[in-house]
């Protein structure tokens, strides 16, 4: 139970208290968690803050690279055993979670990498005078992520906020954090000097709260629901602490009626069983030209009812969602949507070696969904798979752009210009031509429009928002 990193130090909370881990394939606890408090956060903000004046600010881009450097090095060095625990504690396929580690180690090599040239700029000013724009750490970051890709998570804002010489307090999500704990044993050993990274394990509004309401972070990056979002921004603005929020999606996949079906429909299943559709970038809408539509709607029916869902190991398309508040939430979902018209066209399948106990939920693909009904608009979190009719170009961009969210999209085309126009005319963080590459590619930019969020995560542009801008003017003779 001592799960809180603390100066370099592995303790239980201050006041005692624990928090069981659950397996999500049977439902049974099969670990112990700290239950970190508000005065656990205090000492890893404080551990954070001597850090940072301490002597890790006088490490040099280089130093914090080759750091980065030995822990992705690590990281592919367990990358196994990391994908064993990470697989009991989420549920998801040891395959699926083994390539995850690749995604993990490649976060420390990209940002190892980038330590040494990101760099501020020299601004032309008045003759005798040089005036610098000098990018300097923020300070003190606050991390607080998810359980859907636990790991992936961690590395994703950890790597840069080291990259860049801050010191770091994260709370990981109480659902799954294994891999983080261990990810953190991994950079002490890796080199990373006392206080440079905390970890507070704990419940959201505990640990968390008290996390983004600390009057002395100076950044706070969040990975969650847009409920929790609104918090964790009204909590960041007593302070006036910035923030970037990475928060839910329902994005669309527009098959246009020139496609390649062949190359598409792989693409397009997995976009949404992925994780069993746990992930911010599913996807969850799956646009189709109205003249294709009864055709492709049938192929993709043909593919989900040979989907099944089972234990890790079972070599199953899905595990098991990752809680019954999940599973209950995924249900009614459908369940509403079904008693209001829509129709179920196909299914997969809970397969005979899943545990009653687990929150397993057959993929489904609907269809006859009417543009504004919640399953059409709303993040369902689970492997739902809405499809719609649309009648031209300009219909297909106004459907894509019809929820609140705008994280990602996928366009199929074989129409060059249009590849063009509706990639500008779709609001989304990130748009696919050809392809849908959800959650891969640790050096492009990633992050929503409206309640998908604000704020931009990963490759060189999690660099900006992790350092500040200093403008330095020297008069010279
Ligand atoms: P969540 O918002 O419930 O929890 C996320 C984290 O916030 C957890 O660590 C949790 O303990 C913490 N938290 C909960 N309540 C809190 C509070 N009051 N104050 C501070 N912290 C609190 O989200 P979740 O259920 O863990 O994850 C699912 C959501 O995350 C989905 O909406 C999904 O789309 C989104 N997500 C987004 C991205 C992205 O990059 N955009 C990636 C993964 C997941």
């Amino acid at each position: 139970m001592d799960t809180l990193l603390i100066d370099g130090t592995w303790r239980a909370s201050r006041e005692g208290q624990s928090l069981d881990v659950a397996d999500p394939c049977t439902g049974a606890p099969f670990a112990q968690l700290a239950r970190g408090m508000a005065v656990d956060v205090d000492d890893a903000v404080r551990a954070a803050r001597t850090a940072f004046e301490g002597p890790w600010h006088q490490w040099s881009a280089a130093e914090r690279g080759r750091l980065l450097a030995r822990m992705a090095v690590l990281v592919a060095r367990h990358a196994d055993e990391l994908a064993a625990v990470e697989s009991r504690d989420t549920g998801k396929p040891l395959v699926q979670a083994r390539a995850e580690f690749d995604v993990v180690s490649r976060y420390f090599e990209f940002y190892a990498g980038a330590a040494d040239k990101f760099a501020g700029a020299e601004i032309p000013f008045l003759p005798g005078h040089t005036a610098i724009a000098r990018r300097e750490p923020v300070g003190v970051t606050a991390h607080v992520i998810p359980w859907n890709y636990p790991a992936v998570m961690f590395a994703r804002t950890i790597a840069p906020t080291l990259a860049v010489g801050n010191a770091a307090v994260l709370k990981p999500a109480e659902d799954a954090c294994l891999s983080s704990l261990r990810l953190a044993q991994l950079l002490l050993e890796a080199g990373l000097p006392p206080g440079v990274l905390n970890v507070v394990t704990g419940l959201g509004e505990e640990a968390g709260g008290a996390l983004a309401a600390h009057a002395d972070i100076d950044f706070i990056t969040f990975t969650g629901s847009p409920q929790v979002g609104t918090l964790i921004q009204q909590a960041a603005a007593r302070h006036h602490t910035p923030c970037v929020l990475e928060l839910g999606g329902k994005s669309p996949q527009i098959l246009f009626e020139d496609a390649d079906i062949e190359t598409a429909l792989p693409s397009i299943v997995n976009a949404i069983i992925q994780n069993a559709g746990q992930t911010c970038s599913a996807g969850s809408r799956l646009l189709i030209a109205r003249s294709r539509y009864a055709e492709w709607l049938e192929r993709v029916a043909e593919r989900f009812s040979d989907l099944t869902v089972g234990p890790p190991s079972g070599g199953h398309a899905c595990g098991p969602l990752i809680n019954a508040a999940q599973l209950d939430r995924v249900r009614a979902f459908v369940a509403r949507a079904c008693g209001d018209g829509v129709q179920q066209v196909a299914a997969g399948s809970i397969a005979a070696d899943a545990d009653s106990r687990g929150y397993f939920y057959a993929p489904a693909l609907l269809s006859n969904v009417p543009r504004d009904h919640p399953i059409a608009r709303e993040e369902v979190f689970g492997p739902v798979l809405c499809a719609l009719p649309f009648d031209d170009e300009a219909d297909a961009v106004a459907l894509a752009n019809a929820t609140p969210y705008g994280l990602v999209t996928g366009v199929w085309t074989q129409d060059g210009s249009r590849q063009t126009r509706v990639a500008q005319r779709v609001r989304s963080g990130q748009v696919f031509i050809n392809c849908y590459g959800a959650g891969g590619g640790v050096e492009l930019p990633f992050g929503g429009f409206g309640r998908s969020g604000h704020g931009r995560e990963k490759g060189l542009a999690a660099l900006e928002a992790l350092t500040a801008i200093k403008t330095v003017v020297q008069r010279y003779e």
